[in-house]
């Protein structure tokens, strides 16, 4: 017995020997230390002998099986160590490495100005309505003094969705006849109404069939047309600087009178003419004028009680004007090169 431990014991110091790795190792072990092994049978081996026997080779077995059982465990702390150099060699963080450049988002050019405008007409105390995109002709166009044979309704080529009674609003002034009908002729209204209008426009660098206008209505006892022009001249400073100029000229709409087109001094000439204001040293940015007395009467106001100025631009010029771009349909096609860029040509 003695002979046999001795002769296995020579054996796998051997086999050790010449492992080198972890899967080597296990090898190794099944081979001599499963169930089935050669050091397993060794306890077998002590049937046949007597108990003193027994005795004494049952504790050479057991101690040249825990002798065995270390040494392997030995190894493969080793190798396991070895192995988990290794990987963190292969997989060591490079900090010298370039940073990759993660594309941010940033507000389009109409989120910009309708917040912009937003901060600057909620700051004299008006309130911002939003309304259905889908909307009935009677709000788009007949309480506005639109009635259905006006020939001013050509001049907004509508996207109709149902006979003529139902369409796309071709303007957001439906939701102030929407805030007017809620007013019930007693409650003064100072409100905005920033949102998507849509036309039946050939695409061209300056006009889309989606736009986005800023409309405005005040209603109040007193209000006249020099309330409007102190408003304009006040956001146009606002929105483009404290130089520029504001002007009216008398115009024409349906739903307002007197009625005007809001012109601001050019903001790239200073006035003394250029190109973009070919060359009168004006831009026009906005239209308005005066509550026509048929729309108060028929939103429920007494045009005897109270008047009203009206006002509307579309946020995309102001974008254009604001950004120095020279085509509309860039701001709805959201190439990032282009838009990162609007924050550094903004005009001011
Ligand atoms: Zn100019």
């Amino acid at each position: 017995m003695k002979e046999k431990i001795k002769s296995l014991e020579i054996e796998i110091n051997e086999g050790l020997s010449k492992v080198s790795n972890l899967s080597e190792l296990n090898d190794l072990k099944i081979k001599y230390l499963s169930k089935s092994g050669p050091v397993s049978e060794l306890t077998s081996g002590l049937r046949d002998l007597s108990v003193e026997e027994k005795k004494e080779y049952g504790k050479l077995i057991t101690d040249f099986r825990n002798d065995v059982f270390a040494k392997f465990e030995d190894l493969k702390s080793k190798y396991e160590l070895e192995e988990l150099n290794k990987k963190l060699e292969n997989e060591k963080v490079d900090i010298s490495m370039p940073g990759m450049d993660i594309p941010s988002g940033s507000p389009s050019i109409v989120e910009k100005v309708i917040d912009d405008a937003t901060d600057f007409f909620t700051s004299l105390g008006y309130d911002v309505y939003e309304g259905p995109e889908i909307e009935l002709d009677k709000y788009n166009f007949e309480m506005l003094n639109l009635p259905k044979d006006h020939p001013a309704r050509d001049a907004q080529d509508t996207y109709y969705l149902k006979d003529e009674e139902i369409l796309l609003r071709s303007q957001t002034s439906p939701v102030q006849v929407r805030v007017m009908l809620d007013g019930k002729g007693e409650t003064p209204i100072r409100m905005i109404c920033p949102g998507k209008t849509y036309r039946r426009e050939d695409i061209n660098a300056t006009h889309e069939q989606e736009f986005t206008q800023i409309e405005g209505l005040v209603i109040d006892k007193n209000i006249s047309l020099s309330d409007l022009k102190g408003t304009f001249d006040a956001f146009v400073k606002h929105t483009f600087g404290e130089n520029v100029e504001a002007r009216f000229r008398p115009s024409y709409y349906p739903f307002t009178e007197p009625s005007v087109e809001m012109d601001m001094s050019c903001i790239y000439c200073d006035g003394s003419g250029c190109s973009m204001c070919k060359p009168k040293g004006w831009i026009t940015i906005s239209g308005g004028g005066m509550v026509h007395p048929n729309v108060l009467r028929m939103c429920g106001y007494d045009p005897d009680k109270w008047q009203g100025f009206a006002f509307g631009m579309a946020a995309e010029r102001i974008g254009m004007l604001k950004y120095n771009m020279s085509d509309m349909r860039t701001i709805h096609e959201n190439d990032l090169r282009e838009t990162k860029n609007f924050d550094r040509k903004e005009v001011k």
